[in-house]
């Protein structure tokens, strides 16, 4: 299920893919066995009444569980009775707040750590922030006795259990939403909004796994906050006077204080503040780069070198940066450490999108990112950390319960709406 886009500035169009899983794997993310089950125009996206346009879809799932529906099989040449069942849904992080009711902004954004979201609220960021990787450290790590190094204090807080599908059930079975236009504005924040309707389907509840996290969602943004924060991209970094100044609030890192001179108020270079010369020799690494037809997009056209910057990155161009590019391009700039981290961080996605994954190094996987962000929670200001960056912690137990991710992102499915996308303008050509 997949946000697509608008197709006239004022309108919104959702659409709903079902993909079949029961086909050997080579085939089941190709377009020619995804289903368009419905679409969904309106002047705005349907937010948590999505529900309401479900209902159909839902009903549907339930007789094919349940009574199951004749169909004819051509190849043995008789009818059998077909069962179905939808065992998860694979979407945008906002859209993953849609479907299952957790509410995905705020104090408790993270619908796995659900309650026991560490957050923070940053004066002067004026917004949440999700620090707290230590939490996920084995016990006793070094790293939960620092204090200035993270963000002032020790470490004692144990890693939360995410809820099973039973006990979300438990919590939510009473919680009554009004849905369409004359629905009450809700005045006590409660994480989760709605009873999704995908409780109505009987097996909804025991499943591990019920709304999957998007990684190409997850990646784009954790390599628009990193290059943003590293070229020091003005709307996109994550450094800043207000940044500085949380630094401050919370007494650590005095070094990167803000200092006044006169009317100027000047920001000390930080660890992973690129010179202009850094800066140049990143850009033109990049523009350098010369790969292979259908590879990915131009490289070299992504690359301003006039304003030393990267422009108009698609998903796919951050998953290339992330899986290969990023990591040539920093050779030689930034402190050792720093390098390293992002090395890590950047070789951590490319072991987990990779086809096949063993099983026996996942521990290690897990393990690892826990190290990457608590380094990056060293290096980075604590404006870095939004949710997807945190969400970066949950994707191995996903891997674990669900297998490769390949299976389970959006980019088969966003080629797919692109060429409906293309298909659709075509037919309302006057
Ligand atoms: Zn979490």
């Amino acid at each position: 299920m997949n946000p697509f886009g608008n197709i006239s500035s004022n309108h919104s169009s959702w659409s709903v893919l079902l993909v079949i899983y029961n086909l050997p794997s080579a085939l089941c993310m190709k377009h020619k066995y995804m289903m368009l089950s419905m679409m969904i125009f309106g002047p705005k996206q349907p937010g948590n009444d999505i529900d309401v346009y479900l209902n159909p879809l839902i009903e549907d799932m339930k007789l094919l569980w349940n009574e199951g529906v004749d169909v004819f099989d051509a190849f043995k040449n008789k009818s059998f009775r077909l069962h179905a069942m939808l065992f998860c849904t694979i979407n945008d992080f906002p859209a993953y707040g849609n479907l299952s009711g957790y509410s995905v902004k705020g104090h408790r954004a993270c619908p796995i750590c659900e309650d026991k979201t560490s957050y923070e609220h940053l004066k002067h960021g004026r917004k949440t922030v999700y620090l707290g990787h230590r939490r996920f450290l084995k016990k006793y790590h070094p790293h939960c006795r620092l204090k200035k190094a993270f963000n002032g204090y020790q470490e004692h807080d144990i890693c939360p259990t995410p809820l099973s599908g039973v006990e979300i059930y438990e919590k939510i079975k009473n919680v009554n939403a009004t849905f369409g236009k004359m629905k009450k504005k809700q005045t006590v924040s409660e994480i989760w909004k709605k009873r999704s309707i995908f409780f109505y389907l009987p097996y909804w509840c025991k499943l591990d796994f019920r709304h999957y996290l998007d990684v190409m969602h997850v990646e784009k943004n954790v390599c628009d906050s990193l290059i943003g924060t590293l070229l020091n991209i003005k709307g996109k970094t994550k450094d800043g006077l207000n940044a500085r100044l949380d630094l401050i609030e919370m007494n650590i890192r005095e070094e990167l204080a803000p200092r006044e001179v006169g009317k100027h108020t000047y920001l000390h270079a930080a660890c992973y503040t690129l010179s202009k010369k850094e800066k140049t020799s990143f850009c033109e690494c990049l523009k350098g780069v010369k790969v292979s037809h259908d590879y990915s997009s131009n490289v070299k056209s992504l690359v301003s070198m006039n304003d030393l910057k990267l422009i108009g990155l698609k998903s796919h161009d951050c998953h290339v940066l992330m899986q290969q590019l990023l990591s040539v391009a920093i050779r030689g700039i930034l402190p050792k450490n720093v390098r390293h981290t992002i090395t890590r961080l950047c070789s951590f996605f490319n072991s987990i999108c990779s086809k096949e994954i063993d099983s026996s190094k996942l521990d290690e996987l897990e393990e690892e990112i826990i190290v990457i962000l608590c380094q990056l929670e060293m290096f980075f200001p604590p404006s870095f950390f939004d949710i997807m960056v945190h969400l970066v912690v949950h994707l191995v137990r996903e891997i674990k319960l669900c297998g490769p991710i390949y299976m389970r992102w959006m980019y088969p499915v966003e080629r797919y709406m692109k060429i409906l996308k293309g298909y659709v303008k075509n037919q309302c050509r006057p």
